[in-house]
C-alpha cells in the first residue's frame, strides 16, 4: 500500500474518533419496528416516518429512537457543496 493510502486512512480513523465532525444531513432508514418495518425520512431537520401515529403526531417511537440513536449529529439544514461539480 502506498503511503499516500496509509495516511487516509490514518486520518480516517482519527476522524471516525471525533464524530462531531460529521452531521447527517438527509436519508432514509428502514426502521424494524415491534409489528412491522416502517420507512423513516430525514430531510432538513424534517422527520417523515409511515406509521399511523406518525400521521396523527408528526412524531412516533422511530424518529425519538432515531434521534437518540444520531444524538447530536444531525443537521437542521442542508449544507451548501462548497465545491460544485
Ligand atoms: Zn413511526
Amino acid at each position: 500500500m502506498d503511503s499516500g493510502m496509509v495516511s487516509k486512512i490514518e486520518k480516517a480513523r482519527r476522524y471516525a474518533e471525533e464524530k462531531d465532525r460529521a452531521q447527517f444531513c438527509a436519508f432514509e432508514v428502514k426502521f424494524r419496528g415491534e409489528h412491522s418495518d416502517h420507512v423513516v425520512r430525514y430531510n432538513k431537520g424534517v422527520w417523515l416516518c409511515d406509521c399511523h401515529f406518525f400521521s396523527q403526531r408528526q412524531v412516533c417511537s422511530h424518529t425519538m429512537a432515531l434521534e437518540r440513536i444520531l444524538d447530536g449529529m444531525l443537521c437542521d439544514q442542508v449544507v451548501e457543496n462548497p465545491n460544485p461539480a
